[in-house]
């Protein structure tokens, strides 16, 4: 079979196959355009995976169609394996949740506090791993910024991804609300961050405006903007820290940029990245699959072409192999430029991801 038969071929079982009229394929073949997809995986590597192991994943994964990796670990093995077999190797690193015990005993005075005075780095918000740090801090700027520098000088990793690159969650997905007992439809003071005094006089210094003299701050547009601008430059700078080294970086993110703004005070449109993954978990939202189409449909229009979106899969959320390809293929006829894979990738996920990903445009 050629590669032009096989291109055919592969479209037939894709969307295009209602759509096109196949009359003749030399003739027809000038109707659609290719366009190839990058898709990825996030992953923790397991350190006991052996060389060979490695080998035959990696290979499997690209022939899926996917095209990196994101690895929540670093583990020169894993990133040299993946390189190996023509994928990119990107360390995935949490950013402004950070509860390892040697920051939070070296500097308690770098974390977060909310509307009640509360800090997280001893009464941590829903969880005990939720310890977040304030992003108008200086110090912790430039902490984020020398481990960017220390992750991206070595030489097998290829790009650097921000997870928990925002605020807390002011208002949790509506899936959590019995999880935790909690009603949020409007936004309580135990979750609204930052209130430190830092984020105080600097909004003092930007607007003029104490913000205790503000009766209904989480209403305040400006103290909103205020927020948003902290994690912006927060981000914005390590991406210059970034593209020093030549290397893409790339971002975790809420499904859609209303629903970051809202839930978690994330601005996501106004980063200077190189691609997004926005967690386009249907069901932590309690919407059905059309609903990815949706979300990718309003991250694209925001973004404006500026860079790629990814659209991120929530493997679990999926009842079955169908529904997952039908998730696939909402996120790739709305404009998104691959997908981005939460959980296992099994043997039957990759032949789903490739099928799914033979949608050709027309
Ligand atoms: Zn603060």
């Amino acid at each position: 079979m050629t590669s032009r038969r096989k291109f055919v071929a592969t479209s037939l079982l894709g969307l295009a196959a209602t759509a096109v009229p196949f009359s003749g394929e030399s003739k027809d073949i000038t109707l659609l355009k290719k366009k190839s997809y990058k898709h990825w995986v996030w992953t923790n590597p397991d350190l006991r995976d052996t060389d060979e192991l490695l080998a035959e994943r990696y290979k499997q994964y690209y022939q899926a169609g996917v095209r990196g990796i994101f690895f929540e670990n670093d583990s020169e093995k894993h990133f040299r394996a993946a390189k190996a077999q023509g994928l990119e190797a990107h360390r995935w690193m949490w950013t402004m949740n950070r509860g390892e015990k040697t920051l939070l005993e070296a500097h308690p005075e770098w974390y977060a506090i909310n509307r009640k005075g509360e800090s997280c780095a001893d009464k941590p918000p829903y969880v005990n791993y939720y310890r977040w740090l304030c992003p108008s801090k200086p110090e912790v700027q430039a902490y984020l910024e020398s481990q960017v520098h220390d992750i991206l000088k070595k030489d097998y990793i290829d790009g650097i991804h921000l997870d928990y690159i925002r605020f807390c969650d002011v208002v949790l997905p509506v899936n959590l609300w019995d999880n935790y007992h909690i009603e949020q439809t409007r936004e309580l003071p135990e979750y609204d961050y930052c209130y430190c005094d830092t984020c105080r006089s600097k909004f003092k210094a930007w607007r003029g405006t104490d913000l205790s003299s503000i009766q209904y701050p989480e209403a305040s547009l400006s103290w909103r903007l205020f927020r948003y601008n902290a994690v912006n430059n927060i981000v914005n700078n390590l991406a210059k820290v970034a593209h020093g080294y030549k290397k893409p970086i790339t971002a975790a993110v809420f499904p859609t940029p209303e629903i970051a703004r809202r839930n978690v005070r994330q601005d996501w449109t106004n980063w200077n990245l190189d691609g997004i993954c926005p967690m386009i978990y249907h069901g932590f939202y309690k919407e059905s699959v059309s609903w990815i189409g949706d979300a990718v449909t309003e991250g694209v229009h925001f973004l404006n072409s500026r860079f790629p979106l990814y659209a991120g899969l929530y493997l679990p959320d999926f009842k079955n192999m169908e529904e997952f390809g039908e998730g696939i293929k909402q996120a790739l006829q709305h404009g998104a430029a691959g997908v981005s894979i939460f959980g296992n990738p099994s043997p039957e996920v990759l032949s789903t991801l490739k099928l799914a990903s033979a949608v050709k445009m027309i």
